[in-house]
């Protein structure tokens, strides 16, 4: 075998709820702008299709971690999200086939440096630098759907920061439900295992700072909690 001329780097995973096993991370994609309030805090009409932007794999952080505040931002936000782990390769999937293709759910923050993101807005940029950063994918242990469970049409979403509930909202304000996502993004890249969809936020993103403690839920599923730490 030919050797490698480093260490590979290790591979990243998500474990597995109430199972000695893990799901293996392939991509990182999101979705901009999945509730209507939210949508209007950001200044946007709320009715717009979904749009997708992707993390990069290794931005992952497990439950219980503590994440530095990142560099080149004064501005960092929380967004509480649904995350969708698909489990069954496909494109072009029908909304009545996502389910299928779905090996369950997580809680998910998808960290903004909102700073850098608006400015790469303002400026007609793309928003990667505000988005795609080191650690900016917090994600809780990822719950199997059972056989004849449907995929997630309302429950509770919320997030609090020391305590304190930030955001709060309802499944059911999704402007793309789950299964017109999965459809959505299938028809733009082909989803495979191992795949991870953050389905957006509901309204009330705002500011984390070092020695904070959040904890974002979704009914039914494990938490996911991190602390903020100064940065090194
Ligand atoms: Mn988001």
């Amino acid at each position: 075998m030919t050797e490698s001329v480093f260490p590979a780097a290790p591979r990243v995973v998500v474990p597995v709820a109430q199972r000695d096993a893990v799901f293996p991370v392939r991509r990182i994609h999101c979705v901009g702008r999945n509730y209507a309030a939210h949508a209007r805090e950001m200044g946007a009409d709320a009715r717009e299709p979904p749009f997708f932007f992707q993390k990069p794999t290794d931005a992952i952080v497990a439950s219980g971690s503590a994440i530095a505040y990142p560099t080149a931002t004064r501005n960092l936000h929380h967004e509480v999200e649904l995350v969708l782990a698909i489990g069954l390769a496909g494109s072009a999937i029908a909304v009545a086939d996502a389910r299928r293709h779905v090996f369950g759910l997580a809680v998910g923050i998808d960290l903004t440096r909102r700073d850098l993101q608006n400015a790469a807005k303002e400026a007609g940029k793309p928003w990667e630098s505000g988005k795609a950063f080191d650690a900016s994918a917090p994600i809780g242990p990822i719950r199997m759907l059972q056989p004849q469970e449907s995929l997630p049409r309302a429950g509770r979403i919320s997030l609090s920061v020391n305590g304190e509930t930030r955001q709060d909202g309802d499944l059911s304000d999704m402007t793309w439900h789950c299964a017109e996502i999965v459809a959505e993004l299938s028809c733009l890249y082909r989803l495979e295992a191992g795949d991870l969809i953050y389905t957006g936020t509901p309204a009330g993103v705002g500011p984390l700072h070092p020695g904070d403690r959040v904890v974002g839920q979704v009914a039914g599923l494990d938490a996911v909690v991190v602390s903020i730490v100064a940065a090194q």
